[in-house]
């Protein structure tokens, strides 16, 4: 699919799997046949296959990595306690599983042409060393069988969670690890999320009979089980014998997740031009207006989302009750209840995430910033709020800067020091990316930005310097100055206000450059006869000017650019000094300065 496009090539794989849960148990036996195109340039000797639920067992990386977290004290809340580093959506500590409430997975057999392949189990990763290599452009058929014992539900997935969710089966099976023009990504599973191949999901799930599932893709026997998937409100059918088979498909996904209880619920909604959606939860009173309004909404805000992010390409979305807090997946998410604000992140992250499928071990902004931008764009067109004031986004980020726990937005996730370093830099950081580059490049443009990363990116895995190129090409400027320092660095910007004096009929006012990251700059004057200015200082390093912005910030006058070296800039504005009574930097708080404290100034003749 990807062939002969600008990510050059990418490899294709297609899963049929039959799986059988035995809800006593929890054991869950499967079977895999996986058609794996090359369409590298490379041979491949090895295969890396995740197993994440090898994490769940206490010792395990991820248990070790987790209890590191446990003491280490990061911050203070609002009542001056301690924060600590530990990562409360951990439902249960994996150090006090009991043999019985542990995870495992593990591969029983992998043949390929019916014959056995050297496998080795390295925790969460399986390496096989294929007998004859795939060669570029070859296809590989290989079959396998795993067993696996589903764990309590600790982190994302697992059995029997906090709000009485019987199965929430994230990252479950063996699926094989990504390879691109990196080569393998074949990160062992320690608490971060996924990266995936692209292909085609056919999955046969067989279980106890009373269970209702909603899943990944769309329900292939949908007339045989009714509830609701055949026509809205059906019951769940009879079906012989104990035990009933739910087979679900997907195209062109990553990932697939299901989820099961016997007490679920679930209702539709459609969309105008869009995707069915399916909302499957824990029937609850309390809860059902809650779930309807919700569902409401959902329909209502995806109009908005296909205009301002681009169509919606599948025919449906699941909302699934389970999980330990809101984990996105292909097609679908799993949350813990009814949070119209996760549910609206979680869907977001359909754009980022499953449509762009960029390698979130790497660059886990371009994953949870992105889709933290969008939540809070979806949220403020809902609820006609401003969408630029008061953005928490910058807050924590400053926070993490003050703290001694920075550490660059480029480290890769398994690798953070701290839980807050990564959250920090991947959810807020990332949402400041794009929060500052819409101040960079004008609001109209930076919406043209995102569009454009759709069309030209979707289903293609691409890295930040992709989409900083799609940033350039709209924009007209040059921008790998400003991914750069925002990616490697933990740069800051601060700009003040440093000295005022007249010059004939003019007003100078010298701004000063007490930060190390260069931005260009907005200055609002506010005159006594209550009309206002805005002046735009941009800055040499993007080769051009902002034409265009918003809220409030035009019309603006353009002055000449600030060679980022010198320490300081004298904007001459004309009129008297004495008619002015108020100069602001950025006006509308979209530069990320770290203290604003000097940024304004107050003058009282
Ligand atoms: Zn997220």
């Amino acid at each position: 699919m990807a062939l002969g496009q600008a990510a050059g090539w990418q490899q294709s794989i297609k899963y049929d799997m039959d799986v059988h849960l035995d809800v006593n148990t929890h054991i869950l036996s499967g079977e895999q046949r996986v058609s794996y195109t090359n369409n590298s340039p490379d041979t491949l000797k090895k295969l890396f296959i995740h197993l994440y639920f090898n994490a769940f067992k206490p010792g395990s990386m991820m248990d070790v990595s987790c209890r590191s977290t446990e003491n280490l004290i990061v911050g203070k809340s609002r009542s001056g306690a301690a924060v600590t580093d530990f990562d409360n959506r951990f439902k249960k500590r994996i150090a006090d599983m009991q043999p019985a409430e542990e995870g495992y997975c593990h591969v029983t057999q992998f043949t390929v042409a019916g014959k056995q392949q050297k496998i080795t189990e390295q925790e969460t990763i399986l390496v096989v060393e294929l007998d004859k290599p795939l060669l570029p452009g070859g296809t590989l058929q290989y079959q396998l069988a795993f067993k696996e014992q589903v764990p309590k539900l600790s982190r994302r997935s697992g059995r029997d969670s906090d709000e009485g969710i019987a199965y929430s089966m994230g990252q479950w099976y063996p699926k094989l690890a990504e390879y691109d023009q990196e080569g393998w990504h074949a990160d062992d599973y320690i608490s971060r999320e996924f990266y995936g191949v692209w292909g085609d999901y056919k999955v046969n799930i067989t279980l106890d009979k009373k269970y209702k599932l909603g899943a990944t893709g769309v329900l292939q026997n949908a007339a045989e089980i009714g509830w609701g998937y055949d026509k809205e409100g059906t019951p769940l059918k009879p079906v012989n014998g104990n035990l009933r088979t739910w087979k679900f498909a997907a195209k062109n996904v990553h990932d697939f997740v299901w989820g099961a209880d016997p007490d679920y619920k679930h209702i539709t909604r459609k969309t105008t031009n869009g995707p069915l959606f399916h909302f499957i939860y824990k029937v609850d009173s309390t809860q059902e207006n809650k779930w309807q309004l919700v569902a409401d909404t959902c329909a209502i805000i995806y109009p908005y989302m296909a205009k301002t992010f681009g169509p919606y390409p599948y025919p449906c979305y699941s909302v699934i009750q389970g999980g330990g807090g809101g984990t996105e997946y292909p097609m679908a998410t799993m949350v813990r209840n009814n949070s119209f604000e996760t549910i609206v992140h979680e869907f977001c992250h359909s754009w980022y995430q499953m449509m762009m499928g960029s390698n979130e071990n790497a660059y886990a902004w371009l994953d949870e910033g992105f889709a933290d931008y969008a939540e809070a764009k979806v949220l403020a067109w809902l609820r006609k709020n401003d969408f630029f004031e008061g953005a928490e986004e910058y807050r924590s980020y400053f926070m993490l800067a003050r703290s001694p726990f920075n550490e660059p937005m480029s480290t890769p996730a398994n690798f953070f020091e701290t839980n807050l370093a990564y959250n920090v830099n991947s959810y807020y950081k990332g949402a400041v990316f794009l929060r500052q580059l819409g101040y960079i490049v004008g609001e109209p443009v930076m919406d043209e930005i995102l569009l454009e990363y759709y069309h030209e990116w979707r289903f293609k895995h691409p890295t930040p310097a992709d989409f900083t190129r799609v940033a350039e090409k709209v924009s007209g400027m040059e921008l790998k100055w400003y991914k750069d320092l925002m990616l490697y660095t933990t740069k800051l910007s601060d700009y003040a206000i440093d000295s005022l004096w007249e010059r004939n009929d003019s007003t100078l006012i010298r701004v000063r450059n007490l930060g190390d990251f260069p931005m260009p700059i907005d200055v609002s004057l506010q005159f006594k006869d209550g009309s206002k200015a805005l002046h735009y200082i941009p800055t040499n390093l993007t080769f051009a000017a902002k034409t265009t912005d918003a809220p409030s910030a035009s019309p603006f006058v353009t002055h000449q650019p600030w060679g980022f070296v010198y320490p300081t800039y004298e904007l001459a504005v004309p009129g008297k000094l004495t008619n002015i009574v108020e100069i602001e930097i950025d006006p509308t708080g979209r530069l990320a300065d770290f203290d604003r404290k000097n940024n304004k100034l107050t003058l009282n003749w």
